[in-house]
């Protein structure tokens, strides 16, 4: 899972195709404590007071009730204005959206089978609501009549945005096309939503079908007991006793090949990882099915009026073409190469040391890196932790840091119900006392809560709605023994600075509309400032005040946190090569018409990563085609660029800021009113511009990455 921010809210668009749904009630029960607003404070969750049984009646009413009110708005005998038509339309889903803020959390948090069962019974039936909603001719109508006639409406800048946005909803969902093309896109959007699903499936098949087999447990000579009793296990339970199993991870890389000493081994590991999906051996083929769906996803790019898919995905977002995401990307690419030449050196020098003299291939790369990385970075991490105790990080790290710069206090409160004892609440308050928000905290680990760490809303800020946010960021940090302090590894440190930037985000949100509140932006920006609070951690006045060892109070030595930072930067080349290839391959896929589709997956795959320059024969792309979930099934076809676009704005705005003073008030009232404040009222880089008074450059993120 990446480290994320979940989007949930109902106000926001959704492509997808049509499903018939069931009965939907009429009322609720005045019990069922989603039928009115909370009456606790800024409608926080009556946590307290929900069954699992209310959740499906209640989304079921919720989607019939804002479906009745778009069906009044399409309606109504008075000519189309922006308040009876676009203002209404943001008024309506209210209860949907107060169902599923709490719902959506609670599946990833504190999930059970019976939630499970409600979430999957509710994916076809939300997807089915929204198209009902967009392919409304009549309510489309009134919305192009508005958009048609919006420069004579004096709309301020942020009801502009709204109405952009709204249109261009129905736009990309097909509401201008004929009856037939309209059939077309359905049909389309069924048959690649069960295409990726059967990707999905496969995937999991795959991973099975390639983990690796191993007779002796001499060949796992490197792993750690504990790692060799696991592979004995795995083969227990594929009826395989006695042997050892090596599992593959969903990248191309796998995590035994940083100890495998054996080397016919560790080749065997990684040809079982890249070469999975493409049916060797008589295995599962996923190419077919990647052909399918980039042919269908690029004919219906063309029904929509889009040259192909990746300029229909990016038209909504920052980068707004792929040439411009292109374009960041192979910039990269020479100095990144560079540095890559570098590190093989280092490596090549490593397995000379090692009286070997074999050649860098690709399944050795990680193994003499972690050999290199032992011998100058060794860190100890029994020795950071100690510095490193959650509730210091918080109090003196992370909300000192938000005091700092923005001037808001946190204080905790025990008197609102919580979904599991670990979470905590604390009321944000501004510089004057004043209310901001709700703050929900819940960072232990847990075997009812999914991977990763992510900032989600129970209620998403809006003055139209009189609505203050309510944000949690959830993480997973392994809980200590009971009565032992949390001590936490320095990644966790800056996993807590990053999800505190997505929280601002939510809490800072100032605008009147929900379809532009808070993190509701394009992929492309929404870890911008998440990204950005980063790098408050390692920043001397900061850690002066935090990393401290919580039984002597002591501050870390200056050497133990130089080598933890340093080690941070270690084998960047390699990683952000990987990525570069992976994310290039992305955009020209996607770059097809339903012509130019190839009938050979790997050539075209070989082809174009020579002709973006990102083809490195120690450094395969970190997905390759037959198993990229993220583009296939995952969401991010097109999008994979969108976590460096996102990186490189917060290097730049970081660098800006630290040009300008570092960690004061001045330049965080700037950043808050022109970037956090904003949500995506205006346009993405209106908001840069206005914070940094020019488009951002890739320095900062190369000097970010050790790569420069
Ligand atoms: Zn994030």
């Amino acid at each position: 899972m990446i480290l994320g921010v979940s989007f949930s809210c109902w106000s926001s668009i959704s492509n997808v195709a049509a499903v018939d749904g069931p009965e939907k009630p009429t009322t609720l029960p005045a019990e069922n404590p989603f039928a009115a607003p909370s009456p606790l404070p800024l409608h926080a969750p009556a946590f307290d007071k929900f069954r699992t049984d209310y959740f499906l009646p209640t989304f079921a009413f919720g989607m019939k009730q804002q479906l009745d009110e778009m069906n009044s708005i399409a309606s109504q005998a008075d000519a189309p204005t922006f308040e009876n038509t676009i203002e209404a339309m943001e008024r309506s889903g209210v209860l949907l959206t107060r169902v599923d803020n709490v719902f959506s959390n609670l599946t990833s948090a504190e999930k059970n089978e019976a939630l499970q069962k409600i979430e999957t019974e509710l994916a076809p039936l939300k997807a089915a609501h929204w198209d009902n909603i967009l392919l409304n001719r009549r309510l489309f109508q009134r919305v192009e009549k508005i958009w048609q006639k919006k420069e004579s409406l004096g709309l301020s800048e942020e009801q502009s945005e709204v109405l952009k946005q709204r249109y261009e909803s129905f736009l990309r969902a097909g509401a201008r096309l004929s009856d037939q093309d309209q059939g077309r896109i359905r049909s389309l959007n069924e048959q690649l939503s069960k295409l990726e699903t059967k990707f999905e499936e496969n995937l999991l098949a795959i991973a099975k079908e390639r983990a690796v087999v191993v007779d002796k447990a001499e060949d796992l000579d490197g792993l750690s007991a504990a790692e060799i009793a696991a592979a004995a296990e795995d083969a227990k339970g594929r009826g395989l006793a006695g042997k050892y199993l090596l599992q593959i991870s969903n990248t191309t890389r796998v995590p035994v090949l940083t100890s495998l000493n054996n080397r016919a081994l560790r080749r065997r590991v990684w040809e079982a990882s890249a070469d999975r999906g493409l049916g060797r051996n008589g295995g599962l083929d996923n190419r077919g099915l990647v052909l399918e769906i980039a042919q269908l996803r690029a004919e219906r790019a063309k029904v929509l009026g889009y040259d192909n898919h990746a300029a229909y995905k990016l038209q909504n977002q920052m980068a707004k073409t792929p040439a411009a995401a292109r374009k960041l990307l192979t910039d990269l690419v020479p100095g990144v190469l560079e540095r890559v030449k570098q590190e093989s050196r280092d490596l090549e020098a490593m397995i000379k040391e090692c009286g070997e003299s074999h050649e860098l291939a690709p399944w050795d790369w990680e193994y003499y890196a972690e050999k290199v990385r032992k011998a100058r970075f060794a860190i100890d991490e029994g020795a950071v932790r100690p510095y490193f105790e959650l509730d210091s990080v918080l109090k003196n790290g992370v909300f000192f840091t938000m005091n700092k710069l923005y001037g808001i206090s946190f204080r905790e409160r025990k008197d609102l119900p919580v979904y599991h004892a670990d979470v905590r609440v604390f009321d944000v308050l501004d510089r004057d006392g004043s209310q901001i928000g709700l703050f929900y905290a819940d960072y232990f680990k847990r075997d009812t809560k999914r991977g990763g760490a992510w900032m989600s809303s129970f209620v998403d800020q809006s003055k139209l709605l009189h609505e203050k946010p309510v944000i949690v960021n959830c993480l997973n940090i392994p809980r200590p023994a009971k009565g032992e302090p949390a001590l936490i590894s320095f990644d966790n440190v800056t996993t807590l600075f990053h999800e505190m930037g997505h929280a601002l985000h939510g809490l800072f949100s100032d605008v009147t509309y929900p379809t532009v509140s808070g993190t509701a932006t394009p992929r492309d920006f929404v870890e911008f400032p998440s990204t950005f609070e980063e790098d408050w951690a390692i920043q001397p006045e900061i850690l002066a005040n935090y990393a401290r060892h919580y039984q002597t109070g002591e501050r870390i030595p200056k050497a133990l946190l130089d080598k933890a930072i340093s080690a941070k930067k270690f084998n960047k080349g390699f990683e952000t090569l990987e990525y570069l290839a992976a994310a290039l391959l992305d955009l020209e896929w996607h770059s097809l018409t339903s012509e130019q589709i190839p009938a050979d997956v790997e050539l075209f795959e070989a082809e174009s990563l020579k002709k973006v320059g990102a083809g490195h024969p120690a450094v395969p792309p970190r997905y390759r085609t037959a198993y990229f979930a993220h583009i296939w099934s995952g969401g991010y076809s097109s999008s994979y660029y969108a976590y460096l676009w996102s990186e490189a704005l917060a290097a730049d705005a970081f660098a800006h800021m630290m040009a300008k003073g570092g960690c004061t008030p001045e330049n965080g009232n700037v950043f808050r009113k022109e970037i956090l404040s904003r949500g995506s009222s205006r346009d993405p880089m209106l908001s840069y511009k206005a914070f940094r008074g020019s488009e951002p450059t890739v320095d900062a993120l190369l000097i970010r990455r050790g790569l420069k």
